[in-house]
């Protein structure tokens, strides 16, 4: 598609270990300007792809409880960093409240 507003980046921004981490918010706040995010989201659900940002959109079906503990940290210090709260991080990466609170510990201020 060449309105993607994708076109000029490294695609592997696309394909991050989170949608939480700095690749992916950068990946995400692109798609959002996008003017082709809906054909973008429509083809790849329309070919079943379970992998990475489409049309703004994670594909992934990988549940983030999979994730190993050191992917699970970066992820949750993304979310910190980019001004999130215990409770949208919670919500967000479906953990309960104490397994955010320990990783929010481990990982300091
Ligand atoms: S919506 Fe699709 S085409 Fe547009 S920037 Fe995102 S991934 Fe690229």
């Amino acid at each position: 598609m060449s309105q993607a507003s994708c076109r000029d980046f490294d695609p592997e921004l696309w394909f991050p270990f989170s949608p939480l981490s700095k690749d992916g918010q950068f990946a995400l706040a692109v798609c959002a300007g996008c003017p082709v995010s809906e054909q973008c989201l429509a083809r790849a659900e329309r070919h079943g792809v379970r992998h990475g940002i489409w049309g703004g959109q994670w594909m992934e079906n990988k549940r983030v409880a999979d994730l190993d503990q050191d992917a699970l940290r970066a992820a949750v210090r993304s979310a910190r960093d980019a001004g999130w709260g215990q409770a949208l991080i919670a919500r967000h990466l479906r953990l309960p409240h104490q397994s955010v609170a320990r990783l929010l510990r481990e990982i300091g201020r």
